[in-house]
């Protein structure tokens, strides 16, 4: 992500104490302050989109909150007629974060992720720590709530189901939207929200 402006061929450079130091050179660059990085993860239907709003405005001024959705219609256009490589798609992310803690805040990031997910890309060590908390609901509600999306959405909701009920065992930090959401009525997104 960081290149060594000195060395005459591309050498990635490495984090070392909130700076980019170039491995061949020693060049020190002061563009490397390794912010925290918040997931908000859930199956579909958990209620990401609906909290999303509400979520970036109470946390206003102290973090920078983002749908990973919002990369979506990009990240199809730069796949062109190929699948989208979701690989590439959250390093993107994280590169955003890392480019946001250069600001000096944090990210909060809602999308469909894991922690494996994050682990093992080329930008995760540009990132301080990730926690994850998830947004979580009974299953039938989780049924019932993608049934009522609007028939352009994805329709894949035994696969969004099993992936629920394996966030739930996995992820310690849960919250359980069942009961606030259900007062506040769907609207579909309008970017084009799809599950990933
Ligand atoms: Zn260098």
């Amino acid at each position: 992500m960081h290149y060594c402006q000195s060395c005459e061929t591309p050498v990635a450079m490495e984090p070392r104490n909130g700076h980019a130091v170039c491995p061949e050179c020693g060049r020190a660059d002061d563009v490397a302050a390794p912010g925290p990085l918040f997931v908000v993860t859930g199956a579909s239907g958990s209620g990401k989109t609906a909290v999303l709003a509400g979520l970036a405005r109470r946390l206003q001024g102290r973090c920078v909150t983002f749908d990973a959705d919002l990369l979506m219609d990009a990240a199809g256009a730069l796949s062109g007629s190929r699948p989208i490589d979701w690989p590439a798609f959250r390093d993107a992310w994280l590169a955003v974060a890392h480019g946001v803690a250069q600001s000096g805040m944090p990210t909060v990031l809602l999308g469909p992720f894991i922690p494996t997910h994050l682990q093992e890309l080329p930008a995760r060590r540009w990132i301080g720590d990730i926690h994850f908390i998830v947004l979580d609901c009974p299953d039938e509600l989780r049924r019932a709530r993608i049934n009522a999306r609007p028939p352009w959405r994805s329709r894949d909701i035994e696969e969004q189901v099993e992936f629920g009920q394996w966030l739930r065992r996995n992820i310690a930090d849960r919250v359980d939207t069942s009961s606030e959401l259900q007062k506040t009525p769907r609207r579909p997104s309008p970017h084009g929200s799809t599950a990933i």
